[in-house]
């Protein structure tokens, strides 16, 4: 018999954690945070047989130190891109949450602790418990994302994490897998909308640089420190204007660049890393106003990072742009700029005359990436997590034929 936990990515999407039960072995798919709460996920008792992480998001890694502060002491599997990237997201965490006046779930020393426990595991390679397996098959989504594939209790259970289809300039998507899976773990972050064609996404974000650039302004792109920085700097490397890159995302690339085999066209990063001109201190911050010029600079969503300095700064020119290329998670900073054309942050509360735009970059499959997914792969059960509304896109699959459930937080269910 096998048993599935849901202890956080229920009918909500952050704070990622699912607990497996098979055969007296017990496993834990990621065990990520709220992003915006700071809030972790059901606590799963020890001892646990081996942890398994898709990949370095703090949604589905934020809270993994906190299991070695509670004294576990177990192998965690992951990609080494992931493990570097965990450990750059998972310090900068910690001081976020100290800075947001919280009290931290963990300390450095815990992130110290949890690498020594680390095992890098390469796609397609099998890691064998007891009386189960795993592999871990490519997700496409960053640098080193992958779905674990679980064999255990007689059945093939595969967990998602996040997932991408198509090809980004950062990464090739992944395919679907030719693999039979009993019991399909799946995320839905868009079950709802399918994203636009990414080379079209391209040539307009293109464009509207060409166009603010040559009329004297700065484009500026907040950007998430991990994938979308480099993505966005590998595409406008092409256009030959100056970039500046500041924040985490510098950091994130140097990591990036060391794994190589994980991107598309590393050469190219590496040219476009090269040649871009890194903020390292904040007085250099001033020089990047004198010209024209692209700025590419955390944080994704508005809320902290150094792109606060730019827009207090350029808010007023009209001449200038802003480009928002990932979601906007209600209640940040970039959310409200959507919504309501206001900047609200760190004691500013101001109309922006700067135009800004948002352009769907997702790293996530769109609609009809999960609706194939659940055709192509046909399993006995499936499983929606990681999304708003998942109960109605469990109906939706259901009214196709598929044995699907969305369960809930703490819900505990027996395949
Ligand atoms: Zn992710």
């Amino acid at each position: 018999m096998i048993e599935l936990t849901l202890l956080g990515g229920g009918n909500e999407v952050g704070r990622s954690a699912i607990l497996l039960e098979a055969n007296k072995e017990r496993f834990l798919f990621d065990y990520g945070i709220d992003v915006q709460t700071g809030g972790p996920p059901i606590r799963p008792e020890f001892p646990l047989t081996a942890m398994f992480i898709s990949h370095a998001h703090i949604d589905h890694s934020g809270m993994l130190p906190e299991l070695y502060k509670r004294g576990w002491k177990g192998n965690i599997y992951g990609t080494a891109a992931t493990q570097g990237l965990c450990k750059l997201l998972l310090e900068d965490s910690v001081k976020v949450q100290k800075k947001k006046g919280q009290i931290p779930h963990y300390q450095p020393d815990h992130i110290k602790i949890m690498n020594s426990f680390w095992k890098n595991l390469d796609y397609n390679k099998t890691v064998r418990f007891r009386n189960s397996s795993v592999r871990f098959l490519d997700a496409g989504h960053i640098p080193g994302s992958a779905s674990p594939l679980l064999e255990a209790g007689g059945k093939r259970i595969l967990y998602t994490g996040d997932l991408k289809f198509s090809d980004t300039r950062l990464i090739k998507g992944t395919k679907i897998w030719k693999e039979d899976i009993d019991i399909l773990i799946m995320e839905s972050t868009y079950h709802y909308k399918n994203h636009p064609d990414r080379k079209s996404l391209e040539d307009d974000l293109k464009e509207l640089i060409q166009n603010t650039v040559y009329n004297n302004g700065i484009v500026l792109l907040p950007s998430f420190a991990v994938g979308r920085t480099q993505e966005l700097l590998s595409i406008v490397h092409d256009l030959g204007f100056p970039v500046f890159l500041d924040g985490m995302g510098i950091e994130a690339a140097e990591i990036i660049l060391n794994y190589p085999k994980f991107l598309r066209d590393p050469k190219k990063l590496r040219k476009a890393f090269g040649k871009a001109r890194k903020i390292m201190k904040s007085r250099d911050r001033k020089e990047v106003l004198n010209n024209p010029c692209i700025v590419i600079s955390t944080a994704g969503m508005l809320s902290g990072g150094p792109i606060g300095y730019y827009i207090k700064r350029l808010y007023q020119r009209e001449d200038c742009a802003m480009v928002l290329t990932g979601y906007q998670v209600e209640g940040t900073v970039g959310r409200r700029v959507m919504d309501t054309g206001r900047y609200v942050n760190e004691g500013l509360d101001v109309k922006l005359s700067m135009p800004f735009h948002f352009m769907d970059f997702s790293a996530h499959c769109g609609r009809d990436g999960l609706i194939n997914l659940v055709k192509e792969t046909n399993p006995e059960k499936v499983f929606v997590i990681h999304g708003d509304g998942t109960p109605k896109f469990a109906e939706e699959l259901r009214g196709m034929g598929f044995d699907a459930h969305a369960p809930a937080n703490g819900e505990k269910i027996r395949i």
